[in-house]
């Protein structure tokens, strides 16, 4: 899901393919050990419907925050963010969309995707 219409390749420095499906399983497992995607989901997609929702900017911004404050460094998100990129998950919402199995985010997309097809004033013939 490319939910912002950003061209994805750009011709900044390419991250080393081999490298990254070397290390993806061990980020991936530090990531779920940390909760990263669950606190990505609260932000995003707060359980609490009257929590302020965070807007994914196409960034990494939300992320960043939540890597910072689990005290990791900077020099660990651009490998985190090279994993998470290589899946599908270009900014803070691709990450839940396309990396994340299961989260808030994605289901409340696909509700709605299929609440379109039930609603009458959809179909426009
Ligand atoms: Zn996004």
């Amino acid at each position: 899901m490319n939910v912002h219409g950003r061209p994805h390749d750009g011709p900044h420095d390419e991250p080393d393919p081999e490298l990254i499906a070397d290390i993806t399983p061990d980020v991936m497992r530090c990531l779920a050990v940390w909760k990263f995607f669950e606190e990505l989901d609260d932000r995003l997609c707060p359980a609490d419907q009257s929590a302020a929702r965070e807007e994914c900017g196409g960034t990494f911004a939300i992320s960043e925050a939540i890597l910072r404050a689990l005290g990791r460094d900077a020099e660990e998100f651009s490998d985190i963010f090279d994993v998470l990129r290589a899946q599908g998950g270009f900014c803070d919402c691709e990450i839940l969309y396309n990396v994340s199995q299961e989260n808030r985010l994605k289901a409340e997309y696909w509700r709605a995707q299929a609440a379109k097809l039930e609603s009458p004033d959809t179909q426009s013939e």
